[in-house]
């Protein structure tokens, strides 16, 4: 069997939008190898459910695999342990991770690319789009979706799709998830039940099939006979020509449910929510899509009570901020760790709200070190998710390990 060594892998300097992408969406262990794969079921579509057409489709679409990715170790699938995989890349775990640093390091590496930071890099976030959902994607014609399994482990499922959300700027109303469902069963943890995360097939099509098309050619008739729509192919890739649909914009409930899920307790009634709505001015401009999307910060500097993390056991925040014109106290968001000059992550667990004394006292040499280190400890002790977010980023539980690190890191 092939493989690749996972301490190789993750110190290569090179992008691998593809490789992250489809490891992003699925991976299993198996002893000390780790798999991420790829599959595609016969499809009544092509030539009848013609089970040949079907079987020889696949020599072709490895060869696609391996031309599309960074490194072209894909190779059909021998391990029987390894259910609904036809097509797998295996990675060696040399470094003895489990799976739960393994998803905490491939996760990073993703955070830390320049194809997320990077607004222009679309290219190579689309690669890693296609990746995550063409790699195990079904076409399911009547909904107009392009499904996938989505499994509810644990919490690290919640950063996939806040990844698309946040950090790509893609619409909520572009996937199809009941959040309120999964609030319940997440949270109670009495039911854990597989539910599928789809993508609306039409936006697919138009947006990552357009410019870079299928690389499945299975795939790619599937979708000609089922819906009409021809491809043409350019070079290795079958490219649609089809609108992206309008979708409608009441996406602002979902996004609460979202977020409901990751960082508040609190049930908002009808009223409250539309009372939000007005307050944050939510607009959810399609036209947006691929850029930076700032509701994330927006939610969360309404959405949380207006108290500083950094001195809230210490003053009130009366006496560290002043009223603003919405009855509010004046917040600022913080960056809990930064990654490097040009790069800030704005995912959910960065973030913190501060009073504007301390988010000032936070800037490199503004303060004295010991009393910076305070103010990171206080944060560290406040917020679960900047601890979890520290822990991942400089692979550390410590604290006083990670106080050092953010310390170092301001600016
Ligand atoms: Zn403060």
């Amino acid at each position: 069997m092939q493989y690749l060594k996972l301490s190789d892998f993750l110190n290569l300097k090179e992008e691998l939008p593809f490789l992250l992408g489809v490891f992003f969406s699925r991976y299993k262990f198996s002893n000390d190898l780790i798999y991420t794969l790829s599959t595609y079921r016969l499809s009544k579509f092509v030539q009848n459910g013609d089970k040949i057409i079907y079987e020889n489709s696949k020599i072709e679409y490895l060869n696609q695999l391996n031309l599309h990715s960074e490194i072209p170790m894909w190779q059909l699938n021998k391990d029987k342990k390894i259910k609904h995989a036809d097509f797998v890349f295996v990675l060696y775990n040399d470094l003895k991770l489990t799976q739960e640093q393994f998803f905490a390091r491939i996760y990073t590496k993703i955070l830390l690319s320049d194809f997320v930071s990077n607004h222009e890099a679309i290219k190579a976030r689309k690669k890693f789009i296609r990746a995550f959902f063409e790699l195990r994607g079904s076409v399911d014609i009547n909904h107009d979706y392009f499904t996938h399994d989505y499994y509810f482990n644990n919490i690290n499922e919640l950063k996939r799709i806040s990844l698309f959300l946040d950090n790509f700027g893609m619409s909520i109303n572009l996937f199809n998830i009941n959040f309120r469902y999964l609030q319940k069963q997440y949270l109670s943890g009495v039911r854990k039940r597989n539910t599928q995360l789809r993508i609306n097939l039409h936006w697919y099509l138009s947006q990552i099939g357009f410019i870079n098309g299928f690389i499945n050619k299975y795939k790619a008739n599937i979708v000609k006979n089922a819906l009409n729509i021809s491809y043409f192919q350019v070079e290795n890739i079958f490219m649609f020509n089809c609108q992206s649909p309008s979708i409608n914009k009441n996406s602002f409930n979902k996004r609460i449910d979202f977020y409901s899920t990751r960082i508040l307790s609190n049930d908002l009634t009808q009223c409250e929510v539309s009372k939000l709505r007005k307050e944050l001015n939510f607009d959810d401009d399609e036209s947006q899509i691929f850029k930076r999307n700032l509701n994330i910060i927006n939610i969360i500097k309404f959405q949380t009570p207006d108290e500083c993390a950094a001195c809230k056991h210490k003053y009130n925040i009366v006496d560290r901020s002043f009223l603003t014109r919405k009855d509010r106290y004046y917040t600022e968001i913080h960056h809990f760790v930064s990654v490097g000059k040009n790069k800030e992550l704005d995912v959910l667990e960065n973030l913190t709200k501060l009073c504007p004394i301390c988010h000032r006292a936070l800037g490199v040499g503004k303060a004295s070190e010991n009393y910076q280190k305070e103010l990171i400890k206080n944060i560290l002790d406040t917020n679960s998710l900047n601890y979890e977010f520290a822990s991942m980023i400089f692979e550390s539980k410590d604290k006083d390990f990670l106080i050092q690190r953010v310390y170092e890191n301001l600016k």
